[in-house]
């Protein structure tokens, strides 16, 4: 018989080693980092990891390759900044091998009514919390499925879920606060299924303060069926962490696909639809929102935008939660406030300021800060003239206009958007000023207007043609 050590490494799909440095900040550092997580997420199994110096360079830059092609960056094989940034993320602990959406081998129960036990709880959140949110999370999956969980409290389960610190006998240790966050293996016997949480993380419940257990349990889940990550922004099994508020959440259509290819489809007479990652040149490619950001141009949809850079070869698909929890459901408009090198992005009566990716401090706003009546509940697009300083605000069929300059709304207005702007709207979706022109967009159509002239320049272009299609 095999020695349960044995076992274990066989179970692993992929060899661990020690925790991120860490000092990252320096460009040792950075080097140590690098090395650490193209071992720990794309060394495929079985791989023996060199430990000397001595390690090929070409196997370093292959990974790296891959690493960048999984997570849509030029694939230079260079450590560059975005590549950096997207290492430091918080993730979960399993590779990502292939980027396929089935765990090679396709391993999975062989029963659909599975068992559950939460054998070790976490410090830093009260049992019934953990309990609830560990129930929402099997939930996600048993939604769509076939598949049943039942909770016991006592004896071996199928799906055995623990918090655990640093090394805790799995050969996979974890790395003390942010990182890895969880890890779950693989269904079979034993160790298969089961979901491992890093205790040193803080854990919470609501909000996006801390790492939200429903989130990372649903993610965790997912691989203690028999998923793998998924390559597609916005799936639940994305590797890299994104905080969406837990009352909001709706499993992906990516990873419905996923688990029914598995089980089989949902018995709920009515199929389980969920939202679909935006294709950017699908023919019916509309936008919430579009802005300019120091030079690059960001295209909002739903849950995601799109950035066209004149840096990326590429235009990028992004989840808005990754870089903004707080608006991860959307924004309905945006502009860049060249005044003040800020972007300003809308949704509902509030609004943010970015300064480059961050949000400034004291934001949400009301938007009745900038001279909004209180009765005013949404802005439906926004850009800004850097020559005169003036921002123009849509809204139904009228616009408002604000002066950068004295930060304030100006008199006179609304006014109609068809007094001043013929052949435009009367509702626009979104406004960008770029090069001079104004572009406004409307379904998937597009209207180039000159401001001077008060005329239309163009209106025979679609609104994805800014993405390469
Ligand atoms: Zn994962
Ligand atoms: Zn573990």
């Amino acid at each position: 018989m095999k020695s349960p050590q044995l076992l274990l490494l066989l179970l692993l799909s992929s060899t661990y080693s020690t925790a991120f440095p860490v000092d990252t900040g320096s460009n040792g550092g950075d080097m140590q980092l690098v090395e650490k997580y193209l071992e720990n997420f794309y060394s495929p199994e079985g791989e023996e990891v060199p430990r000397s110096k001595s390690r090929s360079f070409n196997s370093v830059t292959e990974k790296l390759k891959k690493m960048q092609k999984f997570f849509g960056l030029e694939v230079t094989g260079k450590v560059d900044a975005e590549t950096l940034d997207v290492m430091k993320q918080p993730r979960c602990g399993v590779p990502d091998l292939g980027g396929f959406t089935l765990t090679e081998g396709n391993p999975k129960w062989d029963k659909t009514n599975l068992t559950y036990r939460i054998e070790k709880y976490t410090r830093k959140l009260g049992g019934s919390e953990v309990r609830r949110a560990i129930e929402k999370a099997l939930k996600v999956w048993s939604d769509v499925s076939p598949l049943t969980f039942k909770e016991e409290t006592e004896g071996i389960t199928d799906i055995m879920i623990s918090f655990n610190r640093g090394d805790h006998g799995d050969n996979s240790p974890f790395d003390g606060p942010s990182g890895i966050l969880a890890h779950a293996f693989q269904p079979g016997r034993l160790i298969g299924g089961d979901a491992h949480f890093d205790d040193d993380e803080n854990w919470g419940d609501q909000g996006p303060r801390g790492t939200n257990l429903f989130i990372v349990a649903a993610h965790e889940f997912g691989h203690s069926l028999g998923l793998s990550h998924s390559s597609e922004a916005g799936a639940l099994m994305y590797p890299t962490y994104a905080y969406i508020e837990p009352s909001l959440f709706k499993l992906p259509q990516d990873d419905i696909n996923g688990i029914q290819t598995i089980y089989g489809k949902s018995q709920n007479p009515q199929q389980p639809t969920g939202p679909v990652t935006p294709k950017a040149c699908s023919s019916r490619t509309t936008f919430d929102a579009v802005t300019t950001l120091r030079g690059e141009i960001m295209f909002f949809k739903d849950r995601f935008f799109w950035r066209k850079s004149p840096h990326l070869p590429d235009i990028e698909l992004n989840a808005i939660s990754l870089n903004w929890p707080s608006l991860s459901s959307g924004v309905d408009a945006a502009y860049e406030s060249y005044e003040n090198d800020q972007v300003l992005l809308f949704k509902g009566n509030r609004y943010w300021a970015l300064n480059a990716y961050d949000i400034v401090r004291g934001y949400p706003k009301r938007i009745t800060h900038l001279g909004f009546p209180k009765y005013i509940k949404q802005i439906d697009a926004a850009f800004s003239v850097p020559e005169t300083g003036k921002t123009y605000f849509f809204i139904g069929s009228k616009y408002w206009r604000y002066d950068e300059y004295s930060q304030s709304m100006e008199k006179g207005y609304p006014r109609y958007v068809a007094q001043d702007f013929t052949g435009v709207g009367p509702k626009i979706d979104a406004a960008l000023r770029h090069d001079g022109y104004t572009y406004f967009f409307h379904g998937t159509k597009q209207i180039q207007f000159d401001l001077n002239s008060k005329r239309i320049v163009r209106d025979d272009q679609r609104s994805n043609s800014w993405l390469n299609c």
